[in-house]
């Protein structure tokens, strides 16, 4: 992982490829990666669709290595939802080999003049750009496909569908699994859009020939490796919880909690929450010849995914997570597996994040566009999505679009990006975290669910605002270092419980770098990033009013705590304060 690769979009005479060394962004994976290069490549006030915009792609720092859940692929830009940096990540196969092919970024620029799309193809003997106009407004699902017709199912595939190519807001970038089918998606934030305004459809990746990374002290880090494995083994969440049920294990947990978002944030428990919970789930997949436990990459030894198959026992869909089942699910009002199954599928297929389409179809049901709990009703409007009509393009373009074209005012976005699947005001640290991550309303960017819900890593009680900005802020900073290393964020279950799981992490990295970090230059090197995102998002016209919640978390109750959300905004502006 010694390169970068930059493939100029809008080069004379068609696309360009060139490889150069790391330069000034040395040491950086993942999320370090992508936001470096954003922040300093990509003008804070440029149009998000526009050839200045640039999209990188990044292995973490772990990627192509022997690291136990070192698979996340961050994929960084301006974002055409938030209109400011993005990072989201995906799990899948990309991320592993693109570091074994020695790239520890790809980047897109430009924007090609031509109206073709193109196909990327990178290996052993270099890159190669063609023109792909057969394989437009494909679905993942054929294109994926295509494509291992054409270059067999060892290699790894980054794509869009027909969502990135029409450019919306609520478009994602999928990664295949390590059954070659384009299941995990770099979801939030419009990435996809912003791969479909660089006219590239898919990469795919092939590591033949090339070598596992190795480490500088491949004693040292073997030894971490095990201690790293045996702590996500004996943690109950990442030892047995999580592979047993995967994520929706939290549907009964969050609703028992009251902070379940119910019908477009309106109450805090949903009646059906049984009926799509993760136990329930776990012996549907099972019932069917499915399966309730799936890694998403080689080296997850967690694996908490699944496979979920139809009524017939044929193939529909991965293990729908937990927030795909909530936002689709009782956020909707919708209590029927099969349809939300039905759901993630059409999501993975056109290409868009499963969070934002829920929320977006809630806010449409709250507009009347459907009634509330009408799973027909729910696949018929992502279906419009697909098919590109106009109405298809308002969805497809995100909540906050949508509550303003029907005239919603409850729109559950902080910086134009929807909440995930923890109402704020019962669980109001991730209240504190939607209102100030730098990527807009995040659980992942500081889940404070942990302490506030699951009892680990500590316990604040989630009702009250005592100790939330706190508890948000290390996890921000926390979060920002495992998106650069590229681990699954599930590790922190066990990391912020064990000393010995989160030592062995700093330990894999030093030995593999030749490091001697400690707990302060990690924390040191999250804030860092935390910081370069802060000013980028400045300079694109954030101001600490954009670090709110929308006003009706302040001053509607939610059941069945009736509360509101306490953290005051003197409060908020003191997360970033260290
Ligand atoms: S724990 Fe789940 S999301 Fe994380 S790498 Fe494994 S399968 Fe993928």
């Amino acid at each position: 992982m010694d390169k970068i690769l930059r493939i100029n979009m809008s080069a004379d005479g068609g696309p360009q490829a060139a490889a150069e060394a790391l330069g000034a962004y040395a040491g950086m994976g993942g999320r370090g990666m992508t936001s470096s290069i954003v922040s300093k490549e990509v003008p804070p006030l440029c149009h998000p669709l526009g050839a200045a915009n640039k999209l990188v792609i990044a292995p973490g720092l772990l990627g192509g290595s022997a690291a136990a859940m070192s698979g996340r692929i961050s994929v960084g830009c301006k974002s055409p939802l938030t209109g400011g940096i993005k990072e989201a990540n995906a799990g899948g196969q990309a991320a592993q080999v693109l570091a074994r092919l020695g790239y520890a970024a790809i980047v897109l620029e430009g924007a090609p003049t031509d109206g073709n799309i193109y196909k990327i193809l990178i290996n052993k003997d270099g890159v190669k750009i063609t023109e792909a106009n057969n394989l437009k407004m494909l679905g993942n699902y054929d294109l994926i496909d295509k494509l291992k017709a054409e270059h067999g199912d060892k290699v790894a595939c980054i794509s869009i569908g027909p969502a990135g190519e029409m450019k919306m807001s609520a478009a994602s970038v999928a990664c295949t699994d390590m059954e070659m089918r384009p299941t995990r998606h770099a979801g939030r934030g419009g990435v996809g859009a912003v791969m479909g305004a660089k006219g590239v459809k898919v990469i795919v990746l092939d590591d033949e020939g090339m070598k596992m990374r190795a480490p500088q002290d491949p004693e040292k880090f073997k030894a971490a490796n095990k201690t790293w494995v045996d702590g996500l083994q004996k943690h109950p969440v990442t030892g047995q919880g999580l592979p047993a049920y995967g994520t929706n294990i939290l549907t009964n947990i969050l609703n028992e909690a009251g902070g379940y978002p119910t019908r477009n944030f309106s109450e805090g428990r949903f009646a059906g929450h049984e009926k799509i919970s993760g136990e329930t789930q776990a012996e549907t997949e099972k019932a069917r010849g499915g399966s309730a436990t799936h890694g998403c990459h080689r080296g997850c030894i967690i694996r908490c995914s699944g496979i979920y198959h139809d009524k017939n026992g044929n193939y529909l869909t991965k293990q729908p997570e937990y927030e795909t089942v909530w936002a689709h699910g009782g956020n909707c009002g919708i209590d029927d597996l099969d349809a939300i199954a039905m759901l993630d599928r059409l999501d993975d297929d056109f290409g868009v994040d499963t969070i934002e389409m829920g929320a977006t179809i809630g806010v449409a049901m709250e507009a009347g566009l459907a009634k509330f709990g009408d799973a027909e009703a729910a696949i018929n409007l992502v279906k419009e999505v697909g098919k590109g009509t106009p109405l298809g393009r308002v969805l497809g373009n995100g909540a906050a679009v949508t509550g303003r074209v029907f005239g919603v005012e409850r729109v559950p976005v902080v910086k134009g990006q929807a909440m995930p699947a923890y109402d704020p005001r019962a669980v109001q640290g991730i209240g504190v975290t939607y209102a100030t991550s730098t990527m807009g309303a995040d659980h992942t960017a500081g889940y404070a669910v942990t302490a506030n819900i699951l009892q680990v890593g500590g316990s604040v009680d989630p009702l009250k605002p005592e100790g939330q900005i706190e508890l948000s802020r290390n996890l921000q900073i926390a979060t920002t270092v495992v998106d650069t290393v590229g681990v699954c964020l599930f590790i922190a279950f066990a990391a912020l419980d064990q000393p010995e799981t989160f030592q062995a992490l700093v330990d894999m990295v030093n030995s593999f770098y030749g490091l001697s970090l400690n707990g302060d230059d990690v924390a040191g090197l999250g804030k860092s990033i935390l910081k370069m995102e802060r000013d980028f998002n400045k300079a694109a016209g954030f101001t600490k009013e954009h670090d709110r919640l929308p006003a009706y978390f302040k001053n509607q109750a939610l059941a069945p705590h009736n509360v509101t959300f306490q953290v005051t905004d003197q409060d908020l502006d003191t997360v970033f304060n260290w």
